[in-house]
């Protein structure tokens, strides 16, 4: 149903009249695993993560075609100005598949991209407590108390087998390595950024395990990588008070939520705004997310 409203807004020219309108704005754009055509099992994605190389790819070819891609740290910059919107390409949580499938379209495209990585993830020390679980129940376990939440998280780890997924090297949700990291963060079109350590929810956690999430990632990056870490994303795109004030002390220079929306001079540097790119967005759709009217019905990631 979506789809053929996405294709009317865009048939319509609303999607060109926001566009317009919004044409000083940028607009942050989210991924998370990027699979191959023939790999892809939507059954295996129950949370609506992975999106096709050859998805990708249309998507990337319409957005190189059509905007500027910037870096977060171009947007901070206020010397950037072309008479074309602004988009910039951001990867969560850190999946090998964000360096075999995405990377080389990226380059292929000259884009630009930040990478946020769960630093126990990338280590092998953890998989990501959600992945494998319906969307509905990561929902509900997100305002649980932390004792309860931990609690949970363990007896998910002993029970799902899905959960062990990330295991097999077919799998789409695979974590990169440092190594894969590093190589990465030498290409000065992408930008490494910290997704914090467990990828808890950040508004359940004391004030003790927030810090860690925060500051310890960072320098835990930092010391992998030898560069500076200046950007969080926040997991599930949870943002407190609490966090914000941590994330300035730690001494980032920005954070991304998952709130839809543009930004601009005037946003909060600590609650950018990002829309997630679903798994089977067409075209029409994402040209309707980029423009804005996508977030005029309040419509979530287009994966219908
Ligand atoms: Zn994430």
């Amino acid at each position: 149903m979506k789809r053929y409203f996405a294709c009317a807004l865009q048939n319509s020219g609303i999607n060109a009249g926001l566009r317009y309108l919004n044409r000083s704005r940028t607009k942050i754009l989210l991924y998370h695993a990027i699979v191959k055509e023939e790999q892809f099992n939507p059954s295996l994605d129950p949370a609506d993560q992975c999106l096709t190389d050859e998805e990708f790819e249309r998507q990337m070819e319409f957005i190189s075609q059509n905007f500027e891609v910037i870096s977060l740290d171009d947007f901070f910059n206020s010397s950037r100005r072309t008479n074309r919107p602004y988009i910039i390409i951001t990867f969560d949580d850190g999946f090998m598949n964000n360096y075999t499938v995405a990377y080389p379209i990226l380059k292929k495209y000259n884009i630009k991209a930040s990478i946020f990585l769960t630093a126990s993830f990338i280590s092998g020390q953890e998989t990501l407590w959600f992945l494998g679980l319906e969307s509905e129940l990561k929902k509900s376990m997100r305002n649980l108390p932390f004792e309860e939440f931990k609690e949970r998280v363990i007896s998910l780890k002993k029970n799902a087998p899905t959960r062990n997924l990330y295991r097999d090297k077919q799998d789409f949700f695979q974590p990169m390595d440092w190594n894969h990291v590093r190589e990465l963060s030498m290409d000065p079109r992408i930008t490494i950024g910290s997704h914090c350590i467990t990828h808890y929810p950040l508004n359940i956690l004391p004030e003790k395990e927030l810090r860690e999430e925060i500051c310890v990632s960072k320098t835990n990056i930092e010391a992998n990588l030898g560069k500076k870490v200046d950007y969080i994303s926040y997991p599930h795109g949870i943002v407190t008070e609490d966090v914000t004030r941590i994330v300035k002390e730690a001494g980032y220079k920005g954070g991304i939520t998952t709130a839809h929306g543009f930004n601009g001079s005037s946003s909060d540097p600590y609650r950018l705004k990002r829309n997630e790119i679903g798994n089977r967005g067409n075209l029409d759709i994402l040209s309707s997310v980029i423009s804005g009217s996508w977030d005029m019905f309040r419509w979530g990631a287009p994966n219908y």
